[in-house]
């Protein structure tokens, strides 16, 4: 059984900063094993972790699944968002992470963000209730299902303040 886990970046900012992407092993495992549960539909979470990273710097030490009443079909997925908030504040209590992203996996061949995935982006930068100066939005690709292999395929970090979004 191999499982493979293949960062690629993207940038699609424009600033002098490197964008960077730290996940950690434990986090890396869970997406993988809870992306490969599910072959037939897609499924995802939120990401956590610390709240004070350095600029331009995302580093997710937890994360969560959609929780029970996501939707989940092959080519769409919504977490439960009170679920989801629930994970969090337990998570910020117990580790003083916050939420600094989303990941879901991709069942159709869709190597990259779905029309759907940067509507989700852009409403949350520019959410008033939320102050990103960077997101990860981390989506899994099932490379190939029947090996047992994942990619995780893309990664886009937004910033705020800058021209647009993305
Ligand atoms: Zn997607």
């Amino acid at each position: 059984m191999r499982r493979s886990l293949q960062h690629n970046r993207r940038q699609r900012i424009a600033h002098r900063e490197r964008p960077r992407l730290i996940v950690s092993a434990s986090v890396r495992d869970f997406i993988v094993q809870t992306a490969t549960e599910s072959p037939d539909v897609e499924t995802g979470g939120i990401l956590m972790g610390p709240p004070n990273s350095p600029s331009g710097t995302v580093v997710v030490t937890h994360a969560s699944d959609g929780g029970p009443g996501a939707q989940q079909t092959a080519g769409m997925f919504l977490r439960n968002t009170e679920y989801c908030r629930g994970v969090l504040h337990d998570h910020y209590e117990r580790f003083g992470v916050d939420y600094v992203g989303e990941w879901h996996s991709h069942i159709l061949p869709l190597r990259g963000p779905s029309m759907g995935d940067l509507a989700t982006i852009a409403g949350i930068m520019h959410d008033p209730d939320y102050d990103f100066t960077t997101f990860a939005l981390l989506i899994a690709v099932l490379a190939n299902p029947a090996a047992d292999e994942i990619e995780v395929d893309l990664l886009v970090l937004a910033q705020r303040r800058s021209s647009g979004l993305l």
